[in-house]
């Protein structure tokens, strides 16, 4: 596998930014197939900080390789890890409503305390 430093455009702002060799190598530790983050560092900050609990689908997971996605309300995705998802993964089924919280990692955004409807207290409506 060769590495080197890449340019991408952040999808958010439009700037240029650098995906590091050294985050191509934390990801390939991990067991991540290498996947260039959308969104520069600041913004990654930025879409992250919005803090709560957050309504979304389940786009898929996979069980074998411990991770999927989230479409989110506005559309966008979210990756998760089987690490952060509360109890079993049965609520995991592809279209299912799903509940979570997102915080910004090395990688860009991630759900975390990923959840169905069975498992949280009524949620208030705003
Ligand atoms: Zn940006």
């Amino acid at each position: 596998m060769v590495y080197r430093d890449q340019m991408l455009v952040c999808e958010e702002c439009g700037q240029k930014f650098v995906f590091r060799v050294e985050e191509q190598r934390s990801q390939e530790a991990l067991g991540f197939e290498i996947h260039p983050p959308r969104y520069c560092v600041e913004c990654r900050q930025t879409i992250t900080t919005s803090p709560g609990l957050r309504a979304g689908v389940v786009k898929w997971y996979r069980e074998d390789k411990h991770f999927g996605f989230i479409v989110q309300i506005d559309g966008s995705e979210v990756f998760f890890h089987r690490s952060g998802v509360e109890g079993d993964t049965t609520v995991l089924q592809e279209g299912s409503p799903v509940w979570y919280e997102v915080i910004a990692t090395d990688r860009g955004p991630q759900a975390i305390n990923v959840h169905g409807r069975e498992r949280i207290a009524p949620v208030r409506e705003s």
